[in-house]
């Protein structure tokens, strides 16, 4: 007799996001995680706003926690890109290495919907965590997964209190840190950037209008992302030293470096709560399953922000295995069988590595001052910006509107 028919360690955001989606096609899954689930929602815990796919918000209408987002979800009506010094040029006129990316050049889209929305990952987790709760989908925490052991026809978890869990199958969700993947002997490749990314939240003095800027700096990118109530989630990259120099900073000094490097195009700007630092790295696991586990989100594949797709890439993992499991189990496979777990690998592998390793070439190229590299960047740019195949091509990329979509990304029950 099972506990579950899925054992999802990590009731993140991809975790729960899994949970969710396999709950909706008739699964039972069960969530496991050290923190309480309900630490989750205090606005210390995490500080980050998140960019959504329009095809990611899909899943989460689909699942039953779009309502609950719609209220705090900002649409991204525009996106323009600068190589420059200055935020604020590519508002004011039109730069040879900029790029404008617009809701209105892509087709295909259900009911209007922008390029994305951005949403505070706080406002997420609540979202998800009622609708698990909703969905009365068992959650047990504070607990974490500390082994897997494979039996014919069984994963077996032991919790850190020395319980054993078992079910056909096991995810890890746990991040970058997977103690599953460990424990199946999964390895990881991957490299620290040197780098830090700082992230506050501000209102702004001006109306954004839905528009997400974003300019290569030589230290690296730095993100100006419209939250609701006319204020901005601000994203930018630092050296490690100067990351942790910012984030022991008084709110005066952090207030005057930031006004430095953000200008004044859109008025005066207020810090409101607390400044986050995140280090930044790559890491990407050798392989997407092991016998009787398959990993989604961060356990897979941890990527640079430059691109906002970290999360994008986990949801996907998450309706890709949603949809090769629900399927499974109507067929009346064993979920955790090795035929069904390579369906879902193969489907997803190729998408997560060239991914990482794009938005890894982004980060070496846009984040230095190489003037060749300028000159080629900016050309690079102007010529995307001139070939509306092309920008439609990157519009749809960013959306996750391209390649092979789940049903979920599609707006489709399972
Ligand atoms: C500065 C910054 C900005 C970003 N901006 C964006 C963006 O705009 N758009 C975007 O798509 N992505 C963005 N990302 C990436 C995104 O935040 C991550 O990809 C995402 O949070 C990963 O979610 P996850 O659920 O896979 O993992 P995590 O958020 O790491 O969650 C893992 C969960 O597993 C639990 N856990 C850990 N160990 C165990 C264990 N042993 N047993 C059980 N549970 C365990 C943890 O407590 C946690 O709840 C950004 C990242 C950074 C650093």
């Amino acid at each position: 007799m099972y506990d579950a028919d899925v054992i999802i360690a990590g009731a993140g955001m991809a975790g729960s996001t899994l949970a969710l989606a396999l709950a909706s096609g008739g699964l039972k899954p069960l969530l496991v995680d050290p923190q309480p689930f309900d630490a989750q929602l205090a606005p210390t815990f995490d500080g980050r706003s998140s960019a959504i796919a329009y095809s990611s918000f899909r899943q989460w209408r689909a699942i039953g926690a779009g309502e609950a987002l719609e209220p705090h979800a900002q649409r991204i009506e525009q996106i323009l890109v600068t190589d420059g010094r200055t935020p604020g040029a590519a508002a004011r006129k039109p730069l040879p290495g900029f790029l404008r990316f617009d809701s209105s050049e892509i087709s295909g889209r259900i009911d209007g919907e922008p390029l994305g929305y951005l949403v505070e990952n706080r406002q997420i987790r609540a979202a998800l965590s009622q609708a698990v709760i909703d969905k009365a989908i068992p959650v047990i925490a504070p607990m974490a997964a500390t082994n897997l052991e494979v039996t014919p026809g069984a994963a077996r978890l032991t919790l850190s209190d020395g319980r054993v869990l078992t079910a056909p199958l096991a995810v890890s969700a746990e991040g970058r840190g997977s103690v599953l993947r460990k424990a199946a002997g999964i390895g990881q490749i991957g490299w620290g950037y040197g780098q830090s990314g700082v992230v506050c939240t501000v209102k702004l003095e001006r109306p954004h209008d839905g528009v997400a800027h974003e300019y290569f700096l030589p230290s690296g990118p730095f993100a100006i992302l419209p939250l609701t109530d006319d204020r901005a989630s601000l994203v930018w990259t630092e050296s490690t030293d100067r990351g942790e120099a910012l984030r022991g900073s008084s709110p005066q000094a952090f207030h005057a470096h930031l006004m430095r490097r953000f200008g004044d195009f859109l008025g005066s700007v207020e810090v409101v709560g607390p400044v986050f630092v995140y280090p930044l790295s790559l890491s990407l696991a050798e392989r997407m399953v092991a016998p009787r586990l398959a990993l989604i989100g961060d356990a897979a594949h941890g990527v640079h922000p430059i691109a906002g797709q970290g999360l994008n890439l986990g949801l996907k993992d998450a309706a890709a295995l949603a949809e090769v499991l629900v399927e499974a189990i109507r067929n009346g496979e064993d979920i955790g069988a090795e035929a069904v777990l390579e369906r879902y690998a193969r489907w997803r592998r190729f998408d997560t590595v060239t991914n990482a390793l794009a938005f890894d070439a982004f980060v070496r190229v846009f984040s230095n001052n190489n003037p060749l590299l300028r000159v080629a960047r900016g050309a690079g740019l102007a010529v995307v910006n001139r070939i509306a195949p092309a920008r439609r091509f990157f519009m749809h990329e960013a959306g996750g509107g391209v390649g092979d979509l789940p049903k979920l990304l599609r707006g489709q029950a399972l």
